[in-house]
């Protein structure tokens, strides 16, 4: 069975003291890839080297996350500017809007999202959407930027079957994680209506660990908890959702 972590932040300092032992513990859950969103310039080394010491697992995406959206994000952006200029990257991520935690710097996320999408537009790559709060206004920005070309995922998606339906209309994939396996998410009800071909999987870790880890660090290797309650809602084999969602990952990706 192969797997695909599409979002883990393994890289940050909650892994600092037993990388190694997750990157093994993932191995041995059969995952081929790791792929790691960007947040902004203060752990974009940390990421680079993660990727450095794990070239056969793990992949660095490159963006501007909306938390890290301040006064200063021209400088923030341009480091990414810088970046995506001298390498290959595997997506533009993570980019958004986020309205749950601060929302005094609203228009200069709506100017980094939008200068981002233009950039992966560019380089043609998959764009990685953060949308806390926000899903219906980045669906928007999607749809306004949309001309064929525009594709990506809604990291952690868990909207309603409309929100969901909207979003594989603008050719977008869901990204599943652990909040599919809480008790009341609703997120089960949801998934039962959605076509596996537009799911990928993800962690977010080491945030929103799957039951029974709920409550601690989440890792890649618990994946397979995620995999499993998939399995369970779509009334299929762990196997298929592994195939499934491997085979859309390596699509929108190409890993
Ligand atoms: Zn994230």
């Amino acid at each position: 069975m192969k797997l695909v972590d599409t979002h883990a932040h393994i890289y940050i300092n909650d892994f600092r003291d037993d990388i190694n032992d997750v990157v093994i513990r993932a191995k041995q859950k059969g995952i081929s890839a790791i792929l790691m969103p960007a947040i902004d310039a203060s752990t974009h080394p940390a990421m680079l080297q993660t990727e450095e010491a794990f070239p056969e697992l793990c992949i660095s995406m490159m963006g501007l996350h909306p938390c890290s959206v301040k006064d200063d994000y021209q400088t923030e952006l341009s480091v990414v500017q810088g970046h995506l200029s001298k390498r290959k990257f595997v997506a533009i991520g993570e980019i958004g809007l986020d309205f749950y935690w601060d929302i005094s710097f609203k228009i200069q996320q709506y100017d980094a999202f939008q200068r981002q999408i233009e950039w992966a537009l560019h380089y043609d790559l998959p764009i990685v959407i953060h949308s806390r709060n926000s899903t219906d206004e980045c669906l928007k920005v999607v749809q306004n930027n949309q001309d064929g070309r525009l594709k990506g995922v809604f990291h952690c998606f868990s909207g309603t079957t409309d929100q969901a339906l909207k979003i594989m209309e603008a050719g977008f994939y869901l990204g599943i994680g652990g909040v599919l396996t809480y008790k009341n998410s609703g997120l089960d009800k949801v998934m039962e209506q959605i076509d596996l071909n537009s799911v990928l999987l993800e962690t977010d870790a080491p945030y929103l660990a799957p039951v029974p880890f709920r409550g601690k660090r989440n890792e890649s290797s618990y994946i397979t908890n995620v995999t499993e309650k998939l399995a369970e809602i779509k009334r299929t084999s762990v196997e298929e959702i592994a195939n499934i969602t491997t085979r859309n990952a390596e699509k929108l990706f190409g890993v």
